[in-house]
């Protein structure tokens, strides 16, 4: 009785958090299971992003719905049909959309950085979204990554 009890545990480290990263005031958690995004780091500049995040781009990673749990007090904006931006109710930092058509979560890769390093290389930046619309100048001209007027053609 007792051994099978101990095999219905979980034994490998498979539900644990692999990315875990909060908010500013540290009221909302954000734990990833898995560190693979399922929609490749980008840095958005689009008009809504700008405005949302208060900043002059967002990067962001999507994950599974399913791989992501969000825990704490969080307000939510439906930017768009069907993507649902939420943010830390206390201290409004942004912690994540809800893309539900896609059945993905994109969360700013900076919650996942410990200070003073960049976040873990499967999170590192690929392409940039609605580049004609960036008030960044060239700064990021010569970075290497594919440019897109919108999203990759593949979406
Ligand atoms: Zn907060
Ligand atoms: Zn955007």
């Amino acid at each position: 009785m007792r051994r099978l009890w101990l095999r219905m545990r979980p034994l490998s480290s498979r539900g644990t958090p692999q990315l875990s990263g909060r908010c500013a005031c540290g009221g909302v958690t954000i734990d990833v299971k898995s560190v693979t995004p399922s929609h490749a780091p980008a840095y958005c500049h689009c008009n809504t992003c700008r405005a949302m995040h208060g900043a002059a781009f967002a990067l962001e990673a999507g994950f599974r719905t399913a791989d992501v749990v969000v825990t704490g007090a969080t307000a939510s904006y439906r930017s768009s049909r069907h993507y649902e931006r939420r943010r830390c109710a206390t201290c409004g930092a942004p912690v994540g959309g809800v893309h539900h058509k896609l059945g993905a979560v994109f969360v700013p890769t900076a919650l996942f950085a410990a200070p003073g390093a960049p976040p873990p290389e499967p999170l590192a930046p690929t392409m940039h979204l609605f580049y004609g619309r960036r008030i960044v100048g060239d700064a990021f001209d010569g970075d290497g990554l594919p440019k897109y007027e919108g999203f990759p053609p593949s979406d």
